[in-house]
């Protein structure tokens, strides 16, 4: 599905360069907007930019550099004359227990994954207010719902992240959307490098469908929830879960819930504090898609 209203838009996808970023980045581009993608890794940006010639350009910076992001914000507006989109999506995560996480990894999960989506977004945010319009969709991860052993720093990032999500997206509504995406298992070049075999064998196992999302990132989840006819609200589970999806802000009795996985598709409708949509909600084996 395309949205229409998507088109000319200007994203700016953080941690652009790999991943879900990544893919997210392409799936913008095919909804016709102008991408620039921001990453601190060079040689991945390189590459991206060379196999993908149609981003608008390619930005090598720390989300968690004060300075770095500053400094990058200025080149996105010299690029594309400002921002409409804020993909917030630069992450990352060490898998250790506990009692393993020294000050120094906690910190820099927390510097990355928690003061790089303040640092971007409140970038976003003072550009998108003079135009009195925007939408912010920041990365979190289904470990910020629930409890994630040996991800104690990770887990407490998103949790977070969530929570700012919500603030900012009451904060500033209704000209701004804000949307919290939490992904399960994908396996990414971040899961390859924290992975054996044998812990994927185990982590399978304990998903629903025993198997992590293998194929192209569901990007119809970003560019539905930055399209204008998405309320503001934190989905839940997207990928791997066949069980929930229950927004906050929305009625549960509207939310059908399904506990067998199997491939079946609702529709129903789901009321936020501005607007009604009618939506259809599709579970399939791989994973939930919605559809407007
Ligand atoms: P990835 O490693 O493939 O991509 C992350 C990208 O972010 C990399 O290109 C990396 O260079 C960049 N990055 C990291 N730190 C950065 C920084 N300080 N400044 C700028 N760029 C930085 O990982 P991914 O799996 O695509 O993860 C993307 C997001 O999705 C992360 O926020 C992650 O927490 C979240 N997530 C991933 C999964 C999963 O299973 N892969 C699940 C839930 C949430």
């Amino acid at each position: 599905m395309m949205y229409d209203d998507l088109n000319d838009k200007r994203v700016v996808v953080t941690g652009g360069a790999s991943g879900i970023g990544l893919a997210t980045a392409r799936r913008f581009v095919k909804e016709s907007c102008r991408v620039v993608i921001l990453d601190r890794n060079q040689e991945a940006l390189n590459q991206a930019q060379s196999e993908h010639s149609n981003f608008a350009g390619g930005i090598r910076a720390d989300v968690s550099s004060p300075d770095e992001v500053e400094a990058a914000f200025e080149e996105i507006d010299h690029i594309m004359g400002g921002i409409d989109i804020l993909v917030s999506n630069a992450g990352i995560s060490v898998r250790k227990p506990f009692a393993n996480i020294d000050y120094d990894q906690w910190s820099e999960v927390m510097r990355v994954n928690l003061d790089g989506m303040y640092l971007c977004s409140k970038a976003a945010i003072d550009r998108m207010k003079t135009q009195r319009s925007g939408v912010i969709l920041f990365t979190a991860s289904t470990s910020g719902i629930g409890a994630s052993p040996l991800y104690a720093d990770y887990s407490a990032s998103k949790a977070a992240l969530i929570n700012l999500a919500k603030t900012i997206a009451v904060e500033y509504a209704p000209w701004l959307r804000v949307n919290a995406i939490c992904p399960g298992y994908v396996l990414t070049p971040m899961q390859k490098a924290e992975y054996t075999a044998e812990m994927l064998a185990e982590v399978n196992a304990s998903i629903p469908m025993r198997r992590r999302r293998r194929g192209p990132w569901p990007t119809s989840t970003p560019s539905f929830s930055s399209c204008c006819r998405a309320p503001s609200i934190v989905l839940r589970r997207i990928p791997n879960s066949l069980a929930s999806l229950s927004p906050p802000g929305i009625a549960p009795r509207h939310v059908p819930r399904i506990s067998s996985p199997r491939r079946c598709s609702v529709t129903c409708s789901m009321e936020d504090s501005m607007r009604k949509i009618d939506i259809k909600i599709i579970y399939r084996k791989t994973g939930v898609v919605v559809e407007v």
